[in-house]
């Protein structure tokens, strides 16, 4: 019997159905130590119990959200301490949970993610500009003390821009904008590319709705087409590499659409000038062969 089903079947009632807690319970098993994982279940019936008979504006109740947002880092497969606040980042503030209790049932290193993303959430700016220079000084100083306390913060903001059509226009289109503006920019520092083009996307497509729609719809039709030249020209490169005697890993990439849409307004370009640019990256093992590649390059293609 799986390990997952053993745990679930122990808790009482409701977790026993939560499909959300069932899947992070299977992904953190393939990486954690079962001790770990039963600490993390243990945060969730902590949570689970403080946010119970609350709900997300879809209806759902509330604790689906700190579940999805501990996925996220669970995909990434960041550690217990990081899942466990995960699931307990919107205790304090919006519960009768107090940093002290979480302190002493899950210990202070916990305690402290969970207060790191309580203060984020606190910062508010009066302008826009305001907004991008402060929180980046912000956001850099709580990066400093403790990385993690972001990266909760961002799968927070990524799932609460997956679940943003329940919330009223307005509030969607600021809470769009200040993604577009803050969150975006800082997973493209951190480098992390997968929270930075959903970040994008979901920004855009609340932020100009009938936009988004227009280009999504232009996009999915050139495709294809550009799908098939993204393979030909990475299948070209490495012929290049092998008959060089070069190692190295082609990797062509597909633009996303808030990519696409930055590049057409900014210089004012039609979308058929933009969508057959594309961008290529090719590693390799030293600075030499790196030359030698450029070479190789600039003689396939002008
Ligand atoms: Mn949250």
């Amino acid at each position: 019997m799986d390990y997952a089903a053993t745990i679930l079947a122990k808790l009482p009632g409701a977790p026993k159905r939560d499909r959300g807690l069932r899947h992070l319970v299977e992904t953190l098993e393939t990486y954690l130590p079962q001790d770990a994982v039963q600490d993390v279940i243990r945060a969730y019936e902590f949570g689970a119990a403080a946010h119970d008979g609350q709900t997300r504006k879809s209806g759902e109740p509330y604790i689906s959200h700190p579940v999805a947002v501990a996925q996220e880092l669970a995909d990434m497969h960041l550690d217990a301490q990081a899942i466990t606040a995960a699931l307990l980042h919107d205790t304090v503030e919006d519960t009768e949970a107090s940093l002290e209790d979480i302190a002493e049932q899950f210990g202070d290193e916990v305690a402290g993610l969970v207060d790191g993303v309580s203060k984020l959430d606190q910062i508010q700016f009066r302008s826009r500009a305001e907004a991008q220079a402060e929180s980046f000084r912000k956001m850099m100083l709580a990066m400093i003390e403790d990385i993690r306390v972001i990266l909760v913060k961002l799968a927070d903001r990524l799932h609460n821009m997956q679940t943003l059509g329940a919330m009223p226009a307005e509030k969607r289109s600021r809470i769009a904008r200040e993604t577009l503006d803050i969150y975006a920019p800082i997973a493209n520092r951190l480098g992390i590319n997968r929270f930075k083009v959903l970040l994008e996307d979901l920004g855009f497509k609340h932020l100009y709705p009938m936009r988004y729609r227009v280009l999504d719809k232009a996009l999915k039709r050139s495709k294809g087409n550009q799908r098939q030249m993204v393979k030909k020209i990475t299948e070209e490169f490495e012929r290049a590499l092998a008959q060089e005697g070069i190692t190295g890993q082609v990797i062509g990439r597909e633009k996303h659409l808030y990519s696409v849409y930055k590049k057409m307004s900014e210089k004012k370009r039609l979308l058929s000038d933009v969508v057959d640019v594309f961008g290529f990256r090719v590693d390799v093992d030293n600075v030499n062969d790196c030359y030698t590649v450029l070479g190789l390059v600039h003689g396939l293609y002008k």
